[in-house]
C-alpha cells in the first residue's frame, strides 16, 4: 500500500485531479486488480465512472460503494481535499472553514460532510489519513452509522443478479459477497 501524501505539495501533485483520486481508490480497493466480490473473477468492463461489471457473472461493482463517497455528486478531488484539510488542521476544524476551503455552495453540505468525515476517524489514534485511509474498513470503506438503508438496497441488487443468474444458468450460486 503506498503512503498517503505528507505534505501539502504531494497532496496537490497526486489528487487535484479527478483521474489522480480515482486511481488512488482503485488501487486502494483493488491492490492487484479488479477483483469480483463474488467470484473473484479479475475481468470487469468498466460501465461508468466509478462502476464495474464483471465478464463472468455481471455483477456491477461501484468504486465507491461502501464508501465515504458512495452516491456523492461532488467530484472525489473535493472529498479528498476535505479528508486533507480535517487530518491536517492543527487548530481544529469547522465547518465554515471547510466550507470556504472548497468553495461549497451551503454551510449545509460543509457541515454534513464534516460529520461524515468526522463519524469515519472515530478510530483513537488516528490522526492522519494513511491510518485511515489504507485500510477500506477505515476511512474509505468505514463505518457507516446511519447508511443501512443504502446497504440494503446493494444487497438487494446482489440478489437480483443472483436470482437472474440462476435463471439464466439454471445452477445454484453463492449469496453476493460484498
Ligand atoms: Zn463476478
Amino acid at each position: 500500500m503506498e503512503e498517503y501524501p505528507k505534505t501539502m505539495q504531494e497532496f496537490q501533485d497526486s489528487f487535484t485531479t479527478e483521474d489522480g483520486c480515482r486511481e488512488y481508490l482503485l488501487r486502494l480497493r483493488w491492490p492487484e486488480g479488479f477483483r469480483c466480490p463474488r467470484y473473484g473473477n479479475s475481468q470487469a468492463w468498466q460501465t461508468g465512472r466509478m462502476l464495474f461489471r464483471c465478464t463472468e457473472c455481471d455483477l456491477e461493482t461501484s468504486l465507491t460503494a461502501g464508501t465515504l463517497f458512495q452516491d456523492t455528486r461532488k467530484p472525489l478531488r473535493l472529498w479528498f481535499q476535505a479528508m486533507w484539510y480535517v487530518t491536517n488542521q492543527k487548530q481544529g476544524v469547522n465547518a465554515l472553514g471547510l466550507q470556504r476551503l472548497l468553495g461549497l455552495g451551503s454551510y449545509r453540505t460543509a457541515w454534513a460532510w464534516l460529520h461524515k468525515l468526522r463519524r469515519a476517524m472515530v478510530r483513537p489514534g488516528r490522526d492522519r489519513l494513511p491510518g485511515t485511509v489504507e485500510v477500506d474498513e477505515t476511512f474509505i470503506g468505514g463505518p457507516r452509522p446511519g447508511k443501512r438503508g443504502r446497504g440494503a438496497e446493494g444487497k438487494g441488487r446482489c440478489w437480483s443478479s443472483w436470482r437472474r443468474r440462476r435463471r439464466a444458468r439454471g445452477s445454484v450460486v453463492s449469496a453476493c459477497g460484498r
